[in-house]
C-alpha cells in the first residue's frame, strides 16, 4: 500500500470528515480539521500531494475552492482501516471485476488469504443515473459512494445473519466504508463446472436453499451460476467420493418475502437454476415449482428466525434499502441493456462524449503492490454511522 506521510494522512482523513456535510469540502475547513503544525502551507502541500496521486480531487466548476474524496481515496481509507484492525496486511491479485464490485485476494499478517470485496455501484453509468432519476432528488442519495457504502453495509449484515443461522455462506470478517473482508472460499463458481456426478442431487440442494431462505423471510434475488460457488467436499467415509457443495455469495440485492415484487424475484431465482441445469447438465426436474405461494406459507414457521426483520433491526433502515434497491435495479437494467429508457441513455452517452473536456474527470488511482485500482468519478457522503 502506498505510504502516506503523517501530515498527508491527516489531511486525507480531514477531507473524509469534511465530506460528511459538504459535497465539496472547502479548503479552509480541511485546514481547520487537519490542524497541522505547519499551518495552512503544510495543509496546502499535503493537498497537492494527495491530489497528485488521485486520492482527492479538486472540483473545478465550484463557486469556492474545494476538494472531494475520490474512489481511490475511499479505497485507501478503507484499506487503512482493515490494516489497522489486522484484517488485511497485503493485497494480492484481483480475482474478479464484477458489474458492481472489484474482488481482490488479500492476506493478513499470518498469511491467511481472504477476500476483499470493494463495492462500486455506478461503475457502468454514473452520469446517466445521476441526472435523470426522480428517486435521486437529494444529493445524498445521488452519491455513488454513499450507495456503494450502503451495498457493503447491507451485504455484511445479511452475510452475518445468514452465517449465524448456519447458511453456507462465507464468514464475514469486517466492513469498512464501501468494502467487506470475508473468508476465501476454495471453490469455483458453478458457471465453471462442466459436469457433476449427480445433477439431481445438486439441483435439490439448490432448491432446498431457495426454500430455506424463504422460510427465514428472504429471497436471494440474484441466485445464478456466478453467485453459487461449488466446493468439492470429500466424503467422510470414502474420500474418493466427492460431494459438490454449494456456497452462496453476493447479497446486496437480497429482498424480503414481504417485498411487493417478492413473487417475481422468487420465480426468477428458481427459473435461473432450472435454466442452468437444463442447459449445462441436461437435467430437467420432474417436480414443478417450487411456487412462491407455498414458500410464503412457510415464512417464520417452525421457529425460523425472520432474517429480513433482523437485518432491518440492525440499522439498515427502509430508506437505505430503498435508495440501494433503486440504484441496483437501475444498474442491472443498464447492464442488460433492457432499460426502458435506453433511448435517452444513449443520448446522454453521446452528450457525455461531447462535453467530456468540461467535466471534472480526475479519476483517483490507488496503487497497491502492483495493482492499480482505477477509481470512479463520484461524489461521496459519509452521513451514515457504520463505525468506520
Ligand atoms: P459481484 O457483486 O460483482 O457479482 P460477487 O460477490 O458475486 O461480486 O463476486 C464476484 C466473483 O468473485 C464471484 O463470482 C467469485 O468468483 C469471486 N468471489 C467472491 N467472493 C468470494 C469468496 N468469498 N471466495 C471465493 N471467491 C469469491
Ligand atoms: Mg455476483
Amino acid at each position: 500500500m502506498r505510504h502516506l506521510a503523517a501530515e498527508d494522512w491527516r489531511v486525507l482523513t480531514a477531507v473524509e470528515m469534511g465530506s460528511k456535510n459538504h459535497e465539496l469540502v472547502p479548503t479552509p475547513l480541511i485546514e481547520k480539521i487537519a490542524r497541522l503544525k505547519g499551518g495552512a502551507s503544510g495543509v496546502h502541500r499535503s493537498i497537492s500531494n494527495l491530489a497528485k496521486v488521485g486520492l482527492i480531487a479538486k472540483v473545478k466548476e465550484a463557486k469556492y475552492d474545494g476538494y472531494r474524496l475520490t474512489y481511490g481515496g475511499l479505497d485507501y481509507l478503507a484499506l487503512h482501516t482493515h490494516a489497522a484492525r489486522k484484517h488485511v496486511y497485503s493485497v494480492g491479485t484481483r480475482v474478479g471485476v464484477g458489474k458492481e464490485s472489484d474482488i481482490m485476494i488479500v492476506a493478513d499478517d499470518k498469511g491467511t488469504q481472504k477476500i476483499l470485496k470493494i463495492h462500486r455501484l455506478g461503475r457502468i453509468s454514473f452520469r446517466t443515473v445521476k441526472t435523470n432519476r426522480d428517486y435521486l432528488k437529494n444529493r445524498q442519495s445521488a452519491s455513488w459512494m454513499y450507495l456503494s457504502r450502503l451495498a457493503a453495509i447491507k451485504e455484511f449484515a445479511f452475510m452475518q445473519a445468514l452465517r449465524d443461522e448456519g447458511f453456507p455462506v462465507p464468514e464475514p470478517i469486517a466492513q469498512s466504508r464501501h468494502t467487506i473482508v470475508m473468508t476465501l472460499i476454495d471453490a469455483s463458481p458453478m458457471r465453471q463446472i462442466s459436469s457433476v456426478p449427480d445433477p439431481a442431487s445438486l439441483y435439490a440442494d439448490l432448491i432446498a436453499l431457495i426454500l430455506r431462505f424463504a422460510k427465514h423471510g428472504l429471497i436471494h434475488g440474484d441466485f445464478n451460476e456466478f453467485n453459487i460457488l461449488i466446493r468439492e467436499d470429500k466424503d467422510e467415509q470414502d474420500p474418493s467420493i466427492i460431494h459438490p457443495t454449494p456456497i452462496v455469495i453476493d447479497f446486496p440485492q437480497m429482498v424480503s418475502m414481504d417485498h411487493q415484487n417478492a413473487e417475481m424475484y422468487f420465480d426468477r431465482d428458481v427459473a435461473c437454476i432450472k435454466r442452468f441445469f437444463e442447459r449445462r447438465f441436461h437435467f430437467v426436474s420432474t417436480t414443478p415449482g417450487p411456487f412462491f405461494k407455498d414458500a410464503k406459507k412457510t415464512v417464520g414457521k417452525d421457529g425460523a428466525r425472520r432474517l429480513d426483520a433482523a437485518v432491518e433491526a440492525s440499522g439498515f433502515t427502509k430508506k437505505m434499502a430503498k435508495d440501494l434497491e433503486a440504484a441496483i435495479r437501475e444498474q442491472q437494467a443498464n447492464a442488460r441493456g433492457t432499460a426502458d429508457d435506453s433511448d435517452d441513455l444513449e443520448d446522454e452517452e453521446e452528450e457525455e462524449d461531447d462535453d467530456s473536456g468540461s467535466e471534472d474527470n480526475d479519476e483517483g488511482v490507488l496503487i497497491i503492490g502492483d495493482q492499480v485500482l482505477e477509481s470512479e468519478e463520484g461524489l461521496q457522503k459519509l452521513a451514515i454511522n457504520d463505525g468506520t
